[in-house]
């Protein structure tokens, strides 16, 4: 029988789903926001590549299940409401939050009433 060793491999196509990350800066006009996110901080770095630009902006609390896009939108929307300043926690970046203090926790008082 013919033993033919047609090998005949597909090529494999593999689609690598890139998600853009560059998207259009609403300060300067240019397609040079990159936006970046931090999955363990939970934190998204928003930069404008363009040098004569130079917007930058952290956000926290970025959800897990977010994408550049998400984060690009919502970005977006804060900026058009003027409200990047609290958008944007890059200013307190370094700001430990205080040991989860249960909320209204009761202040130790020391020595309570003999
Ligand atoms: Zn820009």
């Amino acid at each position: 029988m013919g033993r033919r060793k047609r090998k005949r491999y597909k090529k494999p196509i593999r689609v690598v789903k890139r998600l853009p990350t560059m998207f259009q800066c609403p300060a300067c006009g240019q397609v040079t926001l990159s936006i970046s996110i931090d999955r363990e901080k939970g934190i998204a770095q928003i930069v404008c590549t363009n040098p004569d630009c130079g917007l930058r902006c952290i956000v926290k609390n970025v959800p897990e299940i977010y994408q550049p896009v998400d984060v690009y939108a919502k970005f977006l929307d804060a900026y058009a409401k003027g409200e990047l300043d609290t958008f944007c926690a890059s200013k307190e970046e370094e700001e430990a939050p205080k040991a989860a203090e249960e909320a209204g926790a009761v202040e130790a008082v020391e020595g309570e009433g003999s």
